[in-house]
């Protein structure tokens, strides 16, 4: 994920930004249990509605546009039997992570990646250490995608496909958390949580395994390189990552909410991130003391300037937008013009349109200023690399299913609703492709000091999150394939009762 220590210049250019995090309340205004009673015959349009809906089965669409159906669920609370799904599950799921035997056992799992960081497409040792974990668990999986990925496989084999993801790979951040696990490798860390990450969808693996007889359906699970560089999700989608599968979910550590506790929200929940250089030339270096120099310097820093008035004042206030310029080059020579100048830097928005304009003006504006100055300029905003991430927009209905998931396992005080983050993450190229939803789980606990943002060299974890994101990873998969599979056979058996 992309929030980096670039925030705090982030901050300052945008005044107006929304706090990061600002939790609002735990938004649970129909309680599952309460659902979980209703007769589907006390309630026949809501029942109409979303059996008709799953008629047609999540639709691929832009994904940048939320979902509007209005139905909050996947399927009714019930099925066919008038049977909910049973908070006896969602408490099986829980218990077998909380097994003293497997909460070590996933400890260990996150301790081993992050004593062995490995950055974008060189996740070799990480990779192979989830191999083996799932040839433990007698899990079938598919390798390599986009280089050192994998795409592991639960459940019956046949549909309904229901993916998660974690990402696998470092940042090149020297840790400074002196810890027994500290990492080994200098200059690399897993300040991001993805060791975590990757623990939890291990853990969860192990969960849904345990419970293989009860899934009805098939749980996809990918393990993905390259999230912080590289854009290995467009790499695992263009190799088959996503066949058959029909919804997908993921998660982040997220050190602004406490310990377990799970977060979300309906809607853009994460900006679309793009990066730009920009050069500056002048046809020929000039003695400080000639008038009628080209001055690359001054247009350069006329053009920094000018792209914050593109913030400050074309932009909406309440569509949420950053430049930021994080570099400026000129050399070093103290009585020379220099011929070129180079500056770069990030841009984010929360929808395409919003984003696309921002590039536009961007090079608008670089281009003109240095015209100003008698200059030339070209900006490359590095789109032949991947390296423009779509904003992260959850779907209105696996948003709702993460929340109902999370809510029967953790309990409502520990489900709480986001605000959007600037920050940026290559699971929206998922999201581009088939319905998903992304969520936070809280690692933050004063006590033991995990309070750091991600990519601080002070950033740790409370491990004591693993066991609660493998079930919830775990309750979110079998409980989309059951209410999946409730729906499909609902709809075959009554479809007269409907009509
Ligand atoms: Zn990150
Ligand atoms: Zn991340």
């Amino acid at each position: 994920m992309k929030i980096s220590h670039k925030f705090s210049s982030l901050f300052h250019l945008r005044s107006m930004l929304p706090s990061f995090f600002l939790i609002l309340s735990c938004m649970i205004s129909s309680s599952p249990q309460k659902a979980s009673t209703k007769s589907p015959h006390h309630d026949f349009s809501y029942l109409k509605s979303a059996v008709s809906s799953l008629s047609n089965p999540p639709e691929v669409e832009s994904k940048n546009q939320s979902s509007s159906s209005g139905m909050k669920s996947l399927v009714p609370d019930f099925d066919t039997d008038g049977r909910v799904w049973s908070r006896e599950w969602s408490e099986e799921i829980l218990k077998i992570a909380k097994k003293p035997e497997n909460v070590k056992w996933i400890k260990s799992v996150r301790r081993r990646i992050h004593e062995n960081p490995e950055l974008a497409f060189e996740e070799v040792e990480t990779s192979r250490l989830i191999r083996r974990e799932l040839d433990e668990l007698d899990i079938s999986y598919r390798f390599p995608l986009a280089k050192t990925g994998i795409r592991a496989m639960v459940g019956t084999g046949s549909p309904p496909f229901v993916a998660i993801r974690a990402d696998m790979d470092a940042l090149p951040i020297q840790e400074a958390v002196e810890w027994e696990h500290k990492s080994k490798h200098a200059g690399k860390m897993h300040a991001c949580g993805h060791d975590a990450h990757v623990a939890m969808l291990i853990g969860a693996a192990k969960i849904l395994k345990a419970r293989e007889e009860h899934l009805k359906g098939t749980v996809i699970l990918l393990f993905q390189p390259a999230e912080e560089a590289g854009n290995g999700a467009k790499r695992m989608i263009r190799e088959g990552a996503l066949e058959d599968v029909e919804a997908i979910f993921a998660m982040h550590v997220s050190h602004l909410l406490p310990t377990a506790v799970i977060g979300s929200r309906s809607g853009p929940l994460l900006a679309g991130c793009g990066f730009f250089k920009a050069v500056i030339t002048a046809e020929q270096s000039r003695a400080l003391n000639l008038c009628h120099s080209a001055d690359t310097v001054l247009a350069a820093s006329a053009a920094v300037i000018s792209l914050q008035g593109i913030i400050s004042r074309e932009a909406n206030p309440l569509d949420s937008q950053v430049i930021s310029v994080t570099f400026f080059n000129s050399g070093d020579d103290v009585d020379v013009i220099p011929n070129m100048v180079e500056f770069g830097g990030t841009f984010r928005a929360f929808c395409n349109t919003t984003f696309h304009h921002l590039l536009k003006r961007i090079q608008e504006v670089i281009v003109a200023q240095a015209s100003v100055y008698g200059c030339s300029a070209t900006v490359n905003f590095f789109k032949n690399t991947d390296s423009i991430y779509p904003p992260m927009v959850n779907d209105d209905r696996m948003y709702e299913h993460v929340k109902r998931a999370a809510v029967d396992l953790v309990g409502p005080t520990n489900f709480k609703v986001v605000q959007p983050l600037m920050g940026s993450e290559d699971f929206s190229f998922y999201s581009e492709v088939i319905p998903a939803s992304f969520f936070f789980i809280g690692i933050k606990n004063e006590t033991i000091g995990s309070v750091h943002s991600a990519h601080s060299p002070h950033f740790m974890i409370d491990e004591n999150a693993l066991p609660a994101g493998a079930a919830t990873h775990a309750a979110i998969a079998e409980r989309y394939l059951h209410e999946r599979s409730v729906s499909i056979s609902m709809l075959r058996q009554d479809k007269t009762f409907l009509t």
